[in-house]
């Protein structure tokens, strides 16, 4: 197919645009010869068209990841382990352009893509580190002549499901610590994003990661795919992060071959102000939680509960700070807050917005959208509702757009309830100077992580995942790995 008309080969490192689906160390076009396009959310304009893989190239990839499993789990780790560093190290290098194609086909401005990158390649570091710390244990037996030994062993084949949000950083956050445990992987990732989960695969290959042990399926049939995934009896564990609605599906489908699934799904994430906080660390918090990526990551603050009594001045300052939110496309400097994904989610936003407005919620502060950008791109304004109805869906829902919904509370004991009343448990955040509540609060809130005076929680070192239906698992730290070994118990007769 001749790509020579592409904007993004003029923008990047040509090498770096991969429009194939990677399969055993080749790259292949779609049996069907089918493509889809990929749009950039800030302009509606095509970047490229990508092959469209069906169930019978996900099938192959699969046979693929089992025939290159069994070297790669043999290989000593610290192979692995220099090999993962090797391809850490591609990422660094190639990481302006690694950013650059995530602005183009994501929207988030070029200095949050970067982090994203960064932050995507720290958990290839982690777990080429983590790889040479895979310990059994020997247990004290029951009698004198026996020995009980415990071993870990990859868990096998890997099926990865990634989202649009992050397509760097969730696919290198499955792709490290699988391929660490000694586990190939055949990954499929969203269909608005693919090209910086295949570039990222490419410098996989570069950095002599052998052939089949990363397989990429781009595909606009999520739900066979995520079938063929969910039933091949090669597969031995699916890793995905999404929606709740679609973990839901994969963990049914999982159920047949009773196999393994990690899941990181949907968050309600409250953001708690009390009293006693340092207004300015809480507006701050509020600002890196709420607006990075315009409000569409799975631990965005969803639900902004503050103390009554400051509620006055922490929204001043909040809307004072939200004044300097540059709205735009994501590659020029000055722009804060890029487009949403798609006219779709705009839509979706505006109607979480509407209900709320129906139930007597107030605009007390929405940013002016230049006419230009709306007319070309997926834009929303930044908008902050109070008087926010209890039964609004926005406070059941993810908005997964730049709006702060502000509601009062008198208690913490009242705060703590509203806080928990929700299905989602994946990220909460809590402002105050005391101590006693600090413990009180990491205690009782049912969230898989809290930041406690901070927005920012995610890193390579600490296990990132939630609770209730925000999913199963942990991925990043020592227990990220875990989730990619069996535990064989070995009972030797001496
Ligand atoms: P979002 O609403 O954020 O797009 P989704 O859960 O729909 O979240 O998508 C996350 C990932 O799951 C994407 O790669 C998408 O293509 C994939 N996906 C969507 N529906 C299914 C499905 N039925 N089975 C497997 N994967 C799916």
């Amino acid at each position: 197919m001749d790509n020579s008309y592409m904007p993004i080969t003029e923008l990047c490192n040509p090498f770096l645009i991969r429009t194939c689906a990677l399969i055993g160390g080749e790259w292949c076009e779609s049996d069907s010869k089918k493509y889809f396009p990929v749009i950039n959310p800030a302009t509606g304009e095509l970047l490229t068209n990508v092959a469209d893989a069906g169930v019978e190239e996900a099938r192959r990839a699969i046979v693929a990841a089992a025939q290159a499993q069994s070297n790669w789990m043999q290989k000593p780790v610290q192979e692995r382990s220099r090999l993962l560093h090797a391809w850490h190290a591609l990422v660094l290098k190639h990481s302006d352009d690694l950013a650059l194609i995530l602005t183009l086909e994501q929207g988030k401005p070029l200095t949050e893509a970067r982090a994203e990158i960064a932050y995507g390649a720290s958990y290839i570091e982690w777990f080429a580190e983590e790889a040479k710390r895979i310990y059994g244990d020997i247990i004290a037996p029951q009698h004198p002549d026996q020995r009980i030994m415990v071993i870990k062993q990859p868990v096998g084949v890997v099926a990865a499901i990634t989202p649009w949000n992050f397509p760097n950083a969730m696919l290198a956050r499955k792709l490290a610590p699988a391929l660490a445990a000694g586990c190939a992987v055949v990954a499929k990732p969203a269909a608005e994003t693919p090209l910086s989960a295949l570039a990222l695969a490419w410098l996989a290959e570069e950095a002599g990661i052998p052939a089949g042990v990363i397989n990429i399926v781009p595909s606009t049939d999520a739900s066979a795919i995520g079938i063929e995934f969910s039933s091949n009896k090669l597969v031995r564990k699916l890793s995905f992060t999404g929606s709740t609605r679609v973990g839901k599906i994969l963990i049914q489908q999982c159920a047949e071959d009773v196999k393994r699934i990690t899941l990181e799904l949907g968050g309600n994430a409250p953001f708690i102000v009390f009293e006693d906080a340092d207004l300015d660390a809480a507006v701050a918090g509020a600002m890196a939680s709420k607006f990075r990526n315009a409000g569409q990551t799975c631990v965005c603050a969803n639900r902004f509960y503050i103390h009554r009594n400051i509620q006055s001045v922490f929204c001043a300052k909040l809307i004072q700070a939200m004044q300097s939110l540059t709205i735009g496309n994501g590659v020029a400097s000055e722009t804060k807050i890029g487009p949403l994904i798609s006219r779709s989610a705009v839509k979706k936003v505006q109607s979480l917005v509407d209900d709320a407005l129906k139930k007597g919620a107030r605009i007390t502060y929405q940013a002016d959208l230049d006419k230009t950008l709306l007319a070309i791109g997926s834009y929303y304004p930044p908008t902050v509702l109070n008087n926010i109805a209890d039964d609004s869906l926005l406070l059941t829902q993810e908005i997964f757009g730049p709006v702060v919904a502000i509601l009062p509370f008198d208690s913490d004991e009242e705060v703590a309830k509203l806080a928990n009343d929700t299905d989602y448990g994946l990220a909460a955040y809590c402002f105050t100077r005391d101590s006693k509540r600090i413990k009180k609060m990491s205690e009782i809130l049912a969230t898989g992580m809290l930041g406690i005076n901070t927005g920012t929680i995610s890193n390579a070192m600490a296990p990132f995942g939630g609770v209730k239906h925000s999913g199963w698992g942990r991925e990043g730290s020592h227990y990220g790995i875990a989730d990619y070994l069996e535990i064989k118990y070995i009972c030797e007769q001496i």
